[in-house]
């Protein structure tokens, strides 16, 4: 045991004394003693030889007797009780910004918080503000510290690196004698930030895998080549590790690596319940006589539960309903039927009409509604009502050209006002066939203030979707401080649909509010924000994101068929829908040059960099020049 390995353990134990309650100098004796064990020069160990250990200063008789028994035999009977005592997590708990061990004591004293995670569901959920010494203040800043704590730890976020473990996967199963091969851990469950990337391939010979897996051209260092496993560096700075089993033990070896952590503890305890042990390798019997399993669907089967995806193993109920064969059916990217929020040349977009509506078509879509800026978002272009007038002109004509299986509808993505007006007024609003409400401006208004504001858009009858509702950008800036409990039964109680917008530097709402949102009754869109045809494809982290918070196809509103979602609108309060949109009376000649179309595959990463781009200055207000901006302006 080393130096800093003691240290650990006496600031540990004073952690979790804290916790409990304990007088503070005895508390204090144990942090005295971590921070000298922590600085001294000597090794502890040599010390402890000679039978000095009562020189290092801070260290008494009950200390260098812990001391001593944790050399001697590796372990402390103290430590290990209080362990029992006191929840591990909270020590993590511990750890936030803004928590101290009264804190942490509260917590888990009156709601039984014993982990990060519940404690972010129990903030999320306003349960901390009604807890005496707790507010909504200190409840909005303990939901900063753990957003804080998750930035610092060194994560990337699912669009850069799921480009780079697309190519890698094509690649290992392209080697000869690779049976299958995965992506597995936080990746396989849409998780909107990756730590590392964890391969997984069955074949009968592990050697030509590893070898060839090392010279892969993302691989800028060697960590480690062994037999079964091996890790590298890749050119982005992520850590990814190959693993190798033969086919037949593939399920379970999938399973364990896709995680999470919480979902495996309950699955292996559930195995143990039926006297198997479980493993990456096999389930194993009392006897020793081993179950494999090359697929999951039969690692879950022997357990009794019917298969569980990878986006809901979080332990947030999923084993239960599959035990009770009560799994959602979850959304799928070929559920989607309609795009519900795009941008065009007409605002900050890089496309025309023409070419984001037969790109939409191309990729299987049945509507496509535009969504410009309104025009108090000068920078990007807002369109004034006149402009907007005109813009109708154009869709009319691309409508006519594009016949009627397909709806372009004309929205917009209209601005909330710092002062929680709408950007335009209710009769324009009607005259729109769909509205998209965003808060882009005055972000870091006080929560009461800047949840109020949100609440007044979501009660206007024009308003069908709040576009990126927190406005969160992953990694560096955090969403507004909402009071996002009013903010979904606001939107439940008037009908309004909450994007989960698929952009991945947004994936806003994040799962865990749109498991919320669910849970209150409410409508979800999920949405590409795309500003080029090749944005559509993002789509698929909102499936993601959507399908982590358990989402169903009759819960979101792009999967619904395209009559049900007119009608809707319809009924929200948009005049031209009654009976669909209409191709125009006149047929214009389209304004704009179509480009050649867009190849669907999978981008390559240089590309999907360059679309995770999301403005981060923030948004001057300004009337005057948008006004005066033609059409055609090309807006960075
Ligand atoms: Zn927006
Ligand atoms: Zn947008």
């Amino acid at each position: 045991m080393t130096n800093k390995e003691l240290a650990q353990i006496f600031n540990t134990i004073a952690d979790l004394l804290e916790i409990k309650g304990e007088v503070i100098y005895k508390i204090l004796a144990y942090r005295r003693a971590a921070t000298s064990l922590a600085d001294y020069e000597q090794d502890v160990n040599e010390v402890w030889r000679a039978g000095k250990l009562k020189k290092i200063t801070g260290v008494g008789d009950a200390i260098a007797d812990k001391i001593n028994e944790l050399l001697s035999t590796g372990k402390l009977d103290f430590y290990e009780k209080l362990k029992k005592e006191v929840p591990a997590g909270l020590v993590e708990v511990l750890a936030i910004q803004d928590v101290g061990p009264k804190k942490a004591a509260l917590f888990w004293k009156k709601l039984g918080i014993t982990t990060v995670p519940d404690l972010e569901k129990a903030a999320r959920q306003g349960k901390l503000r009604e807890l005496s010494g707790m507010g909504e203040k200190s409840e909005a800043k303990i939901l900063a510290g753990i957003a804080a704590r998750k930035r610092s730890t060194g994560r990337v976020m699912l669009g850069q690196a799921w480009p780079i473990a697309q190519e890698i996967v094509k690649f290992l199963r392209s080697l000869v004698g690779v049976e299958a091969a995965e992506v597995a851990g936080s990746l396989r469950r849409m998780r909107s930030t990756i730590g590392d990337l964890d391969f997984l391939v069955a074949a009968h010979n592990a050697e030509p895998i590893m070898a060839a897996f090392v010279t892969h051209p993302q691989v800028v260092r060697v960590l480690g080549q062994g037999p079964t496993k091996s890790s590298v560096e890749l050119v982005n700075g992520l850590q990814a590790d190959l693993r190798v089993l033969p086919p037949e033990r593939f399920g379970t070896l999938l399973q364990y690596f896709t995680g999470s952590k919480e979902h495996n503890v309950k699955l292996r305890e559930l195995a143990l319940s039926k006297g198997l042990s479980l493993s990456e390798h096999a389930f194993t019997r009392k006897n020793g006589k081993e179950i494999l399993c090359a697929t999951e669907v039969e690692v879950y089967k022997t357990v009794g539960l019917a298969y569980i995806p990878p986006e809901m193993r979080e332990d947030r109920g999923e084993l239960q309903n599959a035990a009770r064969g009560e799994l959602p059916r979850l959304i799928e990217v070929k559920d989607l039927q309609s795009e519900l929020h795009a941008h065009s040349k007409w605002s900050d977009g890089a496309a025309g009409i023409r070419e984001m509506a037969f790109a939409a078509r191309s990729r299987g879509l049945k509507c496509l509604a535009m969504t410009d800026h309104s025009q108090s978002l000068g920078v990007t272009g807002g369109l004034t009502p006149e402009r907007l007038r005109a813009q109708r002109r154009e869709i009319d004509a691309v409508q006519s050209e594009l016949g009627v299986s397909f709806s372009l509808l004309q929205g917009a993505e209209v601005e909330i006002k710092a002062d929680g007006h709408l950007d335009y007024t209710d009769d324009i609003l009607e005259d729109l066939d769909i509205v998209v409400a965003s808060l882009h401006s005055s972000l870091r208004q006080e929560r009461q203030k800047i949840t109020d504001r949100l609440i007044q858009a979501i009660h206007n009858r024009h308003v069908d979707i709040i576009g990126h509702p927190t406005g969160r950008l992953i990694p560096d800036r955090e969403g507004a401080d909402l009071d996002m409990e009013a903010v979904l039964k606001a939107a439940a109680e008037s009908g309004v649909a909450l994007e989960i917008n698929a952009n991945p530097a947004r994936l806003d709402l994040d799962d865990i509010y749109a498991r919320r949102a669910l849970e209150l009754g409410c409508l979800l869109a999920i949405n590409s924000d795309a500003h080029h045809p090749s944005h559509f494809e993002l789509a698929h982290f909102g499936v993601g994101t959507a399908r982590r918070a358990w989402a169903t196809p009759e819960a979101v509103i792009n999967s619904w068929p395209v009559e049900k979602l007119l009608h809707w609108l319809d009924e929200r309060g948009h005049r031209r829908m009654r009976n669909g949109p209409r191709p125009a009376p006149v047929t214009l000649p389209a304004p704009e040059v179509s480009r050649p179309k867009p190849k669907n595959g999978p981008a390559p990463a240089l590309k999907i960099k360059a679309m995770l781009k999301v403005k981060r200055k923030p948004v001057a207000v300004k009337k005057s020049n948008a006004a005066k901006r033609p059409a055609k302006t090309k807006s960075k």
